[in-house]
């Protein structure tokens, strides 16, 4: 059997853990992933564009466990009222093929970005980081910012979306959480000016230029989220020259990431050297950095694994019959067979009359 985890499981599940515990307990499950880097069968995602959007399909499998997820971006989406980004997943038994998990993935994404994003923060950030600038205030930003006052300590956020209700929604959602202060910005310059962490998580298909040269400063470090596929960009040409860049996997980046700007063979250092230790982080206090996120899949397969593990610790989900439970496992068939059922003698009865 199959355990299946829909959207009020998971909902229900990051509620009976607390969101931020959930972030700080994925991050750690991320980790742990990355340190085991090669270990996995790895490929850039394969993406089926159109016009307004994305699909496209994440795999990745270690000796023991195989991972999928579906994934879309659709920017204009939210106009006809549906979420820019959603998502579903699975995990599967290598050695038999057999799926264990079918999960919702649109929450756990958010989840993960996040987890991620503040994981690769703790490593690249200075160290006295305190205040971040969070431009775009979409289905993302929320996490985003929990989990960077959860594992960084961040305690002011400074906000700006080009949709004021955006902003609004951000501050109704996060007013009550004690120890974080949120400072509505009047633009992207206002926002990141003096912020020791610049986050960007904006919607667009578009080469954007979120962030500008000239509102750089020495020892920021820059979290580039929004742009994630080809023509997709958040930020100016010469800031990605300029910054020490940390990518995820450097085949799928290179299509997909802030990079794409820049020559193929411009110098990028991936996540898992730095969280190994093979490679550093930021290398000086003035040094600007870059964490050019666009999602890989191993995040993914970090998030089912801690999906499947926490619901079987909370009891959350059911088991579906996914593939067939057949007691012959070469009579296929015989799922097709009316059920014989036993019919008590009333019925008998009844039926010999009618
Ligand atoms: P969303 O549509 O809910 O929110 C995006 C927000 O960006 C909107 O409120 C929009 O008004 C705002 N925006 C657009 N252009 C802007 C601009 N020029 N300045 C300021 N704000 C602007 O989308 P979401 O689910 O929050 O996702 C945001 C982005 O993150 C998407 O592009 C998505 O593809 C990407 N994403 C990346 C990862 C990753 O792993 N890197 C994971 C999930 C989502």
């Amino acid at each position: 059997m199959t355990r299946f985890i829909d959207v009020q499981d998971l909902a229900r599940l990051a509620n009976r853990k607390g969101l931020a515990t959930c972030m700080v307990e994925m991050a750690e499950y991320i980790r742990q992933d990355y340190l085991r880097w090669h270990a996995f069968e790895k490929c850039p995602r394969m993406a089926n564009h159109s016009k307004d959007g994305v699909i496209e399909l994440m795999p990745v499998s270690d000796a023991s466990l195989y991972a999928f997820k579906y994934v879309n971006g659709h920017p204009k989406n939210t106009r006809h009222g549906l979420p820019t980004v959603m998502a579903f997943g699975a995990l599967s038994d290598v050695d038999s093929g057999l799926p264990l998990l079918l999960s919702e993935m649109t929450l756990a994404t958010a989840i993960r970005t996040a987890a991620t994003s503040a994981l690769a923060a703790r490593y690249l950030a200075r160290d006295d980081s305190r205040s971040m600038a969070l431009i775009g205030n979409g289905s993302q930003s929320e996490f985003q910012a929990i989990a960077f006052k959860m594992l960084l300590g961040i305690d002011e956020i400074r906000l700006y979306d080009i949709d004021p209700a955006a902003t609004a929604k951000l501050v109704a959602n996060l007013s009550g959480r004690p120890g974080l202060k949120l400072i509505v910005a009047h633009s992207v310059a206002d926002a990141v000016r003096g912020a020791d962490i610049v986050t960007t998580v904006t919607a667009d298909k578009a080469y954007a230029t979120i962030l500008t040269p000239d509102m750089i400063e020495p020892g920021m470090h820059l979290n580039a989220v929004g742009g994630d596929c080809p023509g997709k960009t958040e930020l100016h040409r010469d800031i990605v020259e300029r910054a020490r860049v940390i990518v995820e996997y450097e085949p799928q980046s290179r299509i997909e990431g802030e990079i794409q700007q820049m020559p193929g063979d411009s110098p990028v250092t991936e996540f898992w050297q730095v969280v190994a230790g093979v490679a550093k982080g930021r290398e000086s206090v003035e040094q600007v950095t870059l964490f050019d996120s666009v999602g890989f899949a191993l995040e993914d397969y970090s998030a089912l694994r801690y999906v499947l593990d926490t619901a079987r610790a909370l009891g959350i989900g059911r088991e579906i019959e996914l593939v067939p439970t057949l007691e012959d496992p070469k009579d296929l068939y015989a799922l097709l067979q009316p059920r014989v059922v036993e019919m008590r003698p009333a019925q008998q009865a009844d039926s010999a009359c009618a």
